[in-house]
């Protein structure tokens, strides 16, 4: 389709970030471009609009970016998912393996509830690490993850697939070797 084509096209690849042999996909390059920015945000909103989501959840930072416009437009809920020790009130927590290091993401306890369904949003799978430790917090608050969203999704890493084998249904717009 012309519209991933488009957003692939303007996300930068830098070399050897944060550490030597990484291809880092800079997705600020995307959100610069206000058509792509437009195109990338319809494509979620139009993926999702009847899918009976309750809320959507965004992973700490760039899935803010991404998720509080699809929930405006789906008219849900915005969920933000913490890395630890941001949140002030009672938490779950799930720690995980980075790609570049290890990691703690955390949910409120009360930010959601029983049978909601909610769509999990993120800039981006590798290992699939934090999509699946942020999967795990919706999970146990009770609420289902209808599907967790990126733009881009890094199948060589592996992370799709491990998330499609934890019965967890993931849709990225484009993919990079
Ligand atoms: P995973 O947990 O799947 O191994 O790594 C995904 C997480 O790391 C996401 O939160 C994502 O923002 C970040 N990440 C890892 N590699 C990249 C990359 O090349 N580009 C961007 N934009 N984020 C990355």
């Amino acid at each position: 389709r012309y519209y991933s084509e488009y957003i692939r096209s303007v996300i930068r690849t830098v070399p050897d970030w944060p550490e030597q042999g990484v291809m880092f996909r800079d997705v600020t390059t995307l959100f610069k471009d206000k058509k792509a920015f437009r195109y990338l945000i319809d494509a979620f909103v139009q993926r999702y609009y009847d899918h009976g989501i309750d809320a959507v959840a965004g992973v700490d930072a760039r899935g803010f970016i991404l998720g509080a416009p699809i929930a405006y437009e789906l008219n849900t809920s915005f969920i933000p998912v913490r890395k630890k020790g941001k949140l002030p009130f009672d938490t779950v927590e799930e720690s995980y393996e980075l790609e570049y290091g290890s990691a703690t993401v955390e949910l409120h306890t009360d930010a959601l509830s029983k049978g909601q369904r909610v769509l999990l949003i993120d800039d981006l799978i590798a290992t699939g690490g934090t999509m699946l430790a942020a999967a795990k917090l919706i999970q146990r608050l009770g609420a289902d993850v209808v599907e967790a969203a990126a733009i881009i999704d890094l199948p060589d890493l592996g992370g799709s697939a491990k998330l499609k084998a934890q019965g967890i249904e993931v849709y990225s717009i484009c993919q990079f070797d």
